[in-house]
Parts: C-alpha cells; structure tokens; sequence
C-alpha cells in the first residue's frame, strides 16, 4: 500500500506519497505473510502508517535478485562511469526533494526539520562523493621480476547486508549504500523498524533513477528476524552494521557460524570531551552542548563525558548550565527549536531509567532529569555532577540528551580517564595549545578526535572505531575497502 501525508508546517508545506512495501527487484511487494509494522510519531506517540514486515523468506527473494543483478547488469557489467552518472543522478533527484524528504525524516524519527534537511545535505555530499569515486577504483601493478606481470583488481564482493539503526535513519543508508554502489556490489538493505519512511522514499527516488532492478533491495522488518536473516545469510558474502555494541556481538556471531562474512561493525560509544584551562570559554561551552545535545543525544560519537580542568570547571559549569537552559525542545516543525523528542517509547523509558541510576548511584542531578509535556518522548537536557567512575551513567551508553561533568588535574591524569572506557569511537579536545593539542590527540584511544569542535563528519573522512565500538571505517577512500576484494593476478611473461 501507499502512504500519503500533506505536511502542513511552518517550515515546509507540501505533499508525499510513496510505497510502505518491500523494495525487491525494482518492485515493491507486501511480503510473504503480508504482516505489517506500526510507525509511530514520536512527537505525539500515535500512528503515522503501517509498513509491509519482512521475513527471513522475503530476505532469500531479495538475495536472489541481488545475486542475478549482480551477475547480469551491475558488479563488473556496469563500468565504473556507469555507476558514477546513476548516482550522481540520485544525488541530485533528492536535492530536487530534500524538503520533502528532510519533512519525512522529522516526522518519523522526531529530529527537528532543520537538523533533518542538515542530514539530508550530508546524505547527497556522500553519494557525490562515492559517485566520484565509481569510476576511479584501480589496483596496482607490482614489480616483482622481469620473468612476470602482477597487477591487483579491486573487485566488488558480490551481495552485501547492511542493517542500520534509527538515530540518523538516511544518513547511515548514505554512508553505507554509497560506496557499496560505488564499487559495484547488490545490496540488501534494513532500516531500523523505528523509522523505516525515509528509506521507503528514498525508494522510490532509487527507482526513478533507472538503476537496473535488484541493485538495492530494501527490506524492512524486525532486528531478531530480518536482521539476523542478513547475518547469517549463506549466500551474502559481507554484512555492515551500525547500532548497538550487544547486536553488533550476534552479528559477528552469525557471520562466524555461517559462512564467515566479512563484517564491518559501528558501535556505540561514551566520547570524552577534554576542556582544558587555556580553551576559549564561550566556545567550548557551546561546542560542550552541541556535542551532548545534538540529536537529543541520540549520537553514537556523543561527548557525553564532560572533563574541565579544575582551574575553569566552576565557571564552565555555569555557563554550561545556562547554556543548557536556553536549549529550546519542543515541535520538529517549529524553527527556534533545537531538540525534539527521543526516537521511541522504549528509548524514553530507558534514558529515564539511567537519570533514575544517577540519582540512586549517589551522583548530583544538577540540572533537567524530567520529562516535558505528558505527550511525546521529550526530555530535558540534563546534566549530572559529582559522578565516580563505576556509575552507570559514566560508563554506558544512555544515548540522550544527559551529560556528565567532571574535574581533572593535568595532562595524565585525563588521559587516563578519558581512555578509561570500553568503547572509542570519538574524543574532542579544547585548547589553544596546539603542542598540548596534538600530544593529547596522539594519546587518545578513539577513531576520531576533534580539536576545537565536535561532530564535525566529512564523507572524505574516515569515521569508525577502536576497541568496542567496533571495526573497520566507514566513509572516505578507506571505506571502499570494506567492499572489495584485493585479486593479484601473476602472469607468466618469461618464468622459467
Ligand atoms: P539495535 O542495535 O538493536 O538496532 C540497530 C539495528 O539492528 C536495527 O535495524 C535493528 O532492527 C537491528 N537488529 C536488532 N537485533 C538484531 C539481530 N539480532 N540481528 C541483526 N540485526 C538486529 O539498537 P536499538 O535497540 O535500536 O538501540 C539500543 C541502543 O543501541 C541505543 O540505546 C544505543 O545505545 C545503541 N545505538 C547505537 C547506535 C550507533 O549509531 N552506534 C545507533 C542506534 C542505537
């Protein structure tokens, strides 16, 4: 069936129709039961639409047809200008929309319009990016001897699974469709059951396009069915995920019990942000919020751990409060506001229980902790202080808008405990100091580190983990690895 909604807002007026189906083989199809899957609006907790569910059966349909694309009309029989002009084509039909589709995406994922269109741009910086790339994929040739010609192809893998999360729903279909296209793989893709619209749009726009049928198969459905059909699919030869660090342990787990698929995996994290006493204050105060309350905290790379070298810690923390109280939530639809509602009911609940964990842990709730208004996921941003190190809320994930801030001495004693976590996706430090800037960036253990900023993402960066926020990197050349095999050829010229 159809979807069909007349936006009516202050910020975009307009209508949308697209298929709630299952995108396979360039169609779309109610699934073999035929079961649906409730979106809800997180704005007001009540129904938006119902969308088509998946099943294991329905995955076997798509990986057929992403294995005859694959061997028909995409992988090595499209060349590498053909797949650049499609996406580029792609890139600039969701430009022609990006209203539209930035209206859909806050309505469903409940982030505000404004942020919504900054992630829509993002997501057509990244497929020009990789539609640049399409045509530029070359391995090498390597002297060896006189007696033999080697040179490396860098090969499609053939079908590939992709699951991704709900906290930047197309934004995470970019960085992973992108440069799988690029690189000439079939793909069979799973948006989050949360908020599955923006794909089923995005859909459609694939279609228009003209790419051959079964290049991209999407299939929405639950995590512990469709999900882990992908995972442990005989016949997909590479899986990528992002979400949490305890699905991304089954995923490994089922790529190692099947058919040994290469993974990639992006996980959580609990990123520090290293304010030291030469920063400048009113910057790293607005950068501090920006890094905790950006996405209502729903950011996998969100600096939820506030370190402030104890000279300047009583003077940020006042600004830091006051700053959190002029952070306006409310509406996705209304302009002045910066945060809107947290993704789901389930999501609510459990950020209101680590706010009950601080409290009970004996940590100061020194600013937000309630709900706000009696409908819709709002939380106020929050802040906590006077937290030790075994707290929950310093060492898990709460992904919300919860911050805690913490005092620290010199240069080891923080390296110490910003390294003191399990994950390290993301760090950021303050400073005018650029020596201290670099020797403390060199110290970190994480993918990324900002200086002086936070958030900052680039589709020509690489963006990924080191310890349990998982493996490999994402975007820039070096995602292109993640999607092709390295094949040396050693030719005979004049080997005896
Ligand atoms: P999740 O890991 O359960 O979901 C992410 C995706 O994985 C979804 O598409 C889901 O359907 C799918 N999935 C779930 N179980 C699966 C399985 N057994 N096999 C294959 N796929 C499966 O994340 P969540 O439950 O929506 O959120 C829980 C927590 O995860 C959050 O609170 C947050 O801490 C973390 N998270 C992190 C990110 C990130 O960007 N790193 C994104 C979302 C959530």
């Amino acid at each position: 069936s159809t979807f069909t909604h007349q936006f009516n807002t202050p910020v975009f007026k307009g209508d949308v129709e697209f298929s709630t189906g299952l995108y396979i083989d360039g169609k779309y199809h109610d699934g073999l039961t035929r079961r649906t899957i409730d979106v809800i609006n997180p704005s007001t907790g009540k129904l938006i639409t119902q969308i088509s569910e998946g099943t294991p059966d329905d995955i076997d349909v798509a990986v057929k047809a992403a294995h005859h694309a694959f061997n028909t009309t995409w992988g090595l029989n499209a060349s590498g200008r053909e797949r650049g002009d499609l996406i580029l084509k792609l890139a600039q039909l969701m430009e022609d929309n990006i209203d539209a589709i930035s209206a859909v995406e806050a309505l469903d994922n409940g982030k505000t319009f404004s942020w919504a269109k900054s992630d829509v741009e993002s997501v057509i910086s990244c497929f020009r990016y990789y539609g640049g790339w399409a045509d530029k994929i070359q391995g090498k040739t390597i002297e060896t001897s006189q007696a033999q010609l080697v040179y490396t192809r860098h090969e499609p893998i053939g079908v590939v699974g992709q699951i991704i999360p709900w906290n930047f729903p197309l934004l995470m279909l970019a960085w992973k469709v992108a440069p799988a296209l690029a690189t000439g793989n079939t793909i069979i893709l799973k948006p989050s059951e949360f908020t599955p619209l923006s794909a089923l749009y995005f859909a459609k726009l694939f279609n228009e396009v003209g790419f051959p049928a079964g290049v991209l198969n999407i299939v929405n459905g639950y995590g512990s069915t469709v999900g882990q059909a992908i995972a442990e699919h005989m016949d997909i030869e590479k899986v990528a995920f992002t979400g949490s660090t305890l699905v991304g342990r089954k995923i490994m787990e089922a790529a190692a019990k099947s058919n040994l698929k290469n993974v990639t995996l992006e996980l959580g994290g609990k990123s520090p942000n290293i304010i030291f006493d030469d920063a400048n204050m009113e910057d790293a105060v607005k950068w501090a919020a920006f890094g905790i309350y950006y996405n209502h905290g729903q950011t996998c790379c969100a600096g939820s751990r506030i370190f402030v070298h104890e000279k300047i810690y009583d003077e940020f923390l006042h600004k830091f409060t006051e700053f959190t109280k002029s952070v306006k939530v409310g509406d996705p639809f209304e302009p002045d506001n910066f945060q809107g509602p947290q993704v789901s009911e389930v999501q609510y609940e459990r950020i209101m229980g680590y706010i009950q964990s601080g409290k009970e842990e004996g940590a100061t709730l020194h600013h937000g902790g309630q709900r706000i208004g009696d409908s819709g996921y709002y939380i106020q941003p929050t802040i906590f202080t006077d937290v030790k190190p075994h707290m929950r809320i310093v060492k898990e994930e709460i992904f919300g808008p919860v911050g805690v801030v913490i005092k620290f001495k010199d240069e080891d004693d923080i390296i110490t405990m910003a390294n003191d976590t399990v994950y390290g996706l993301a760090s950021a430090v303050f400073t005018r100091d650029i020596n201290r800037a670099i020797n403390i960036s060199n110290r970190l253990k994480a993918g990324t580190v900002w200086v002086n900023c936070v958030n900052a993402l680039n589709p020509a960066v690489p963006f990924g983990g080191y310890k349990q926020s998982g493996i490999g990197r994402e975007l820039g050349e070096y995602a292109l690895a993640n999607y092709t095999h390295v094949k040396a050829v050693q030719v005979n010229v004049n080997m005896k």
